[in-house]
């Protein structure tokens, strides 16, 4: 079914979403702060417009695509005085469980529906139309989402209740920030070691220390001619954004008293190299962290 959508956010995520979107026939305007964003997405099909109000205006279907919770807060807000009861809102940026509920909680007050549906799969998924969706919100919202989740995506996945998208996002790459540091960390000694990175990788990839970060993704050029390592670590997937993911679960850890000491570890480690000057570089470029501390 043909639908009005308004698309707010057309970043390096929300453009290529939004031009999914107008792919799969629906009919799209696109808001964003940026004049660079509006005419590239502008390029792709996207009506643009210069306010929320014009964006919404018509629109059943409301997506969000922002950089952090205090941004999807404050358009949201925005948002209820101009959306018609029973409006979908759907916010796939990466945010707090704290502040997604709080979206959730203002819809729910003005009559719409909602669901988080952050996404993995990076720019590259982006773009394609693969990324997997992990989504949170009531049996009705996610049966309404689930069709335009499918224009933009691979895999959509109904997580729970509200929030329950951004926390197994949180999750997700909490682990994924543990296993590249300790990928990175055992190839730096077999380094030390005198092991080739083939000879590490050809062991571990195919026996009990298999993992993405390792299979798919390995931190050293060579064994997985995809990975970012072969590109001089250009990005994939920053380090400042897998620092901004793992900063979230430790607010989610200390929110609800869970224990993530290695995600707390994991933190502390991608802080410190961010600081470092690495924050643009692809989160697996942290194994030059374990050669020499002051790379
Ligand atoms: P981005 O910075 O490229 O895009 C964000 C856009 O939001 C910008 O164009 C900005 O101008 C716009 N914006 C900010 N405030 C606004 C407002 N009040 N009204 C309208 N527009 C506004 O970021 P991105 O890479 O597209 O990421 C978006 C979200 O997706 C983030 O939460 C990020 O963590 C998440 N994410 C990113 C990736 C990735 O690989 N880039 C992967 C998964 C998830």
């Amino acid at each position: 079914m043909t639908e009005t959508i308004a698309f707010i956010g057309l970043g390096n995520m929300g453009g290529p979403m939004a031009a999914n979107l107008v792919k799969a026939g629906h009919a799209v305007s696109g808001f964003d702060l940026s004049e660079a964003s509006r005419s590239a997405a502008a390029a792709q099909g996207v009506k643009p417009v210069t306010s929320l109000a014009d964006a919404v205006a018509g629109a059943g279907i409301v997506v969000t695509m922002l950089p952090a919770g205090r941004h999807v807060l404050s358009v949201w807000t925005e948002l209820m005085a101009l959306v018609k009861p029973g409006t979908l809102l759907i916010d796939s940026s990466t945010i707090d469980v704290e502040s997604a509920r709080k979206a959730h909680q203002m819809a729910a007050d003005n009559g719409c529906k909602s669901v988080d549906a952050p996404v993995s799969g990076g720019i590259g998924g982006a773009a394609a139309g693969t990324l997997t969706f992990m989504v949170g919100g009531s049996a009705d919202s996610f049966a309404q989402a689930q069709p335009i989740l499918e224009a933009m995506g691979r895999k959509i996945v109904h997580c729970g209740d509200a929030g329950s998208g951004q926390a197994a996002k949180i999750c997700n790459n909490m682990i994924l920030g543990v296993t590249m540091a300790a990928v990175g960390e055992a190839f730096a000694l077999g380094e030390r070691l005198g092991l080739s990175h083939q000879a590490l990788f050809d062991v571990a990839s195919t026996s009990s220390g298999q993992c993405w970060s390792i299979n798919s993704y390995c931190p050293v050029p060579g064994p997985v001619p995809t990975s970012p390592a072969n590109n001089d670590y250009k990005p994939g997937f920053a380090t400042a954004l897998m620092l901004k993911d793992l900063r979230l679960a430790q607010e989610a850890a200390l929110a609800s008293g869970a224990s993530t000491p290695l995600g707390a570890e994991a933190a502390q480690l991608y802080g410190l190299f961010d600081k470092l000057g690495h924050g643009g570089e692809d989160f697996s470029a942290i194994i030059k962290f374990f050669r020499d501390k002051a790379a």
